[in-house]
């Protein structure tokens, strides 16, 4: 079965064809620029591709809701050209096939569970920490929407005596995604990111950063499995020390099987970044259900 995957970044638009299996057959990546520049090309693509359905996963926030009039329509987002722009119906009026849209961290933590390092489990997070921090969640097998959808990346922390300042988020003071992302360890430190690898007071920053938020989050959503991935991810010393910290952040509260065995219950993304094209595989074919 032939089905299409849009992974629909701030930066790019990853076009793809796979199939059920989770094999990647084909796979482009196009700018975002306007969508009167960028939807053509993304069309352009899949139209003569011969897809039964597509799956997209879209960075938000963006309406969720299937029984929605806007279901799939990208919302206020600070990228003004895409602000209210009908992602969904645009694709489905052009390409007339099945679509089902999710945003970009639920598509992850989806390709995760099908395909990846979740497979089996129906409650898992993802967290990704790039550009920005953004989380999908699943609890019982469905990936959360709620209201909306979460917005787990803007969750307060507790900040280090006078980092406020280097807060990149502009709502908030001391929000995760304003600290912890990569931006924020740019302005911090004065360099990227990539640049700091032997820094250590840079990784015991970050790792508690992260570490408050992940104990929050497995207090909050109980989830069987946290993944992290994302471009700051890539620093292999982070996922030791945010083990170790939330182990002690925790302190024995409560003791599952889970906790207890931290290098199988938080762990890195096992897709070679492809969790996101494969989540979006996933979901063309949920689409035909
Ligand atoms: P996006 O979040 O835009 O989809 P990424 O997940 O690649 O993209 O995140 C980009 C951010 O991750 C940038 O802030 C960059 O500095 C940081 N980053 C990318 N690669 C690395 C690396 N190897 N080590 C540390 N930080 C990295
Ligand atoms: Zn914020």
């Amino acid at each position: 079965m032939k089905l299409g995957a849009l992974e629909a970044g701030g930066t790019k638009m990853v076009c793809a064809i796979g199939d059920e299996t989770g094999k990647i057959l084909d796979q482009v990546s196009i700018s975002t620029l306007t969508p009167e520049e960028t939807m053509p090309k993304i069309i352009d693509y899949f139209q003569d591709k011969d897809i039964e359905a597509l799956g997209v996963a879209a960075f938000g926030p963006v309406d969720v809701n299937p029984e929605s009039p806007n279901y799939g329509r990208i919302l206020d987002t600070p990228k003004l050209a895409w602000r209210q722009y009908p992602l969904l119906s645009t694709l489905k009026e052009a390409l007339a096939v099945p679509i089902k849209l999710d945003t970009d961290v639920n598509g992850s933590c989806l390709g995760e569970m099908t395909y990846g390092s979740a497979k089996g489990l129906d409650s898992v997070m993802y967290i990704t920490i790039g550009t920005g921090i953004g989380v999908g969640i699943a609890i019982g097998g469905k990936l959360v929407h709620g209201m909306l959808h979460p917005e787990a990346g803007h969750i307060l922390i507790t900040p280090q005596t006078g980092d406020e300042e280097h807060c990149v988020c502009p709502y908030h003071k001391n929000c995760l995604e304003g600290l912890a992302s990569g931006p924020s360890i740019e302005k911090r430190w004065g360099t990227k990111a990539v640049n700091l690898v032997d820094k250590t007071e840079v990784w015991e920053l970050e790792s508690e950063y992260l570490a408050q938020a992940i104990m929050n989050f497995i207090l909050t959503v109980s989830p069987q499995r946290i993944i992290l991935g994302g471009g700051v991810m890539h620093q292999e010393q982070l996922l030791p020390l945010i083990r170790k910290k939330v182990q002690e952040k925790m302190n024995g509260y409560i003791r599952t099987p889970e906790l207890a065995d931290m290098d199988h219950y938080i762990v890195p993304a096992s897709l070679n970044d492809d969790q996101g094209i494969l989540g979006c595989i996933r979901l063309a074919e949920l689409s035909l259900k």
